[in-house]
């Protein structure tokens, strides 16, 4: 089932949201070459609690950081460390949630490092421009599929591929609610979108294959062919006039 929110609740997801897109953006403003991924995860702390909230990530299912931090063919759920410094060229996917009254907001977003290779900076381009494309199907009446469709064609028209194994999600009292949002599949299937339902549309696009693995820490999740992989991701609501984006500030 999924759970629809109330206009009231989805105010409340909206102060999770904003909090949650502070934090990314005050993390994307201290990436640069030398930093590391553990500092960035300090960053991303002092911001959530000096904003009273709470980490929607630090021991879900026993993850031990704020953000996930995912380098280069880093898909998701990179750990930060303090051994991984950024070097310029890199690529880092930042993914972030808060708890607000008890409501989850959840946001990612690939920052360059420095300068980026032009084949680079499309694919981050590109994935962007999946979730846009994904958000502008979020109207009342829409079938899920929709969403899932317009980001494989997207990606996919410009020579990129969509990971299968990974999806966005519904969210609300918990990080991960019903249903689950490929972002892959034919247009018009699944169930018809209607006002209160948010959703984490979260698109993970890489450059060569779509496979992926895990490695042994249990949570990194890298590109099969190493390649590099983006991601970005907002938490938005369906309302009666069309989407509203609450990891915003
Ligand atoms: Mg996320
Ligand atoms: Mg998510």
């Amino acid at each position: 089932m999924i759970i629809r929110k109330s206009p009231s609740e989805i105010e409340i997801m909206r102060e999770a949201g904003r909090v949650t897109a502070r934090t990314l953006r005050l993390v994307g403003e201290a990436v640069r070459p030398g930093v590391s991924t553990a500092e960035l995860d300090e960053v991303a702390e002092a911001v959530i609690s000096e904003e009273g909230a709470q980490p929607a990530f630090k021991g879900y299912h026993g993850f031990p950081a704020t953000i996930c931090a995912s380098l280069n063919s880093e898909v998701v759920h990179g750990i930060p460390t303090r051994r991984r410094r950024l070097r310029e060229g890199d690529v880092l996917s930042v993914d972030v949630g808060a708890i607000v009254d008890g409501y989850y907001g959840d946001s990612a977003m690939t920052f360059a490092v420095g300068k980026i290779s032009d084949e680079t900076r499309r694919l981050l381009d590109v994935t962007a421009e999946c979730l846009v494309a994904a958000i502008a199907k979020c109207f009342e009446d829409m079938r899920l599929s929709d969403i899932s469709h317009a980001v494989q064609t997207v990606a996919e028209g410009a020579g990129f591929s969509v990971v299968r194994e990974y999806v966005g999600h519904g969210i609300g009292r918990e990080m991960h609610e019903e249903p689950q949002i490929p972002n892959f599949g034919p247009a018009g299937k699944g169930p018809a979108l209607k006002p209160g339902m948010v959703f984490a549309i979260e698109p993970m696009i890489n450059a060569g294959g779509h496979a992926v693995r895990s490695l042994e820490d249990g949570w990194t999740v890298v590109t099969q062919d190493g390649s590099i992989s983006a991601h970005f991701e907002h938490t938005v609501a369906i309302r009666e006039n069309g989407p509203t984006i609450l990891t915003v500030e």
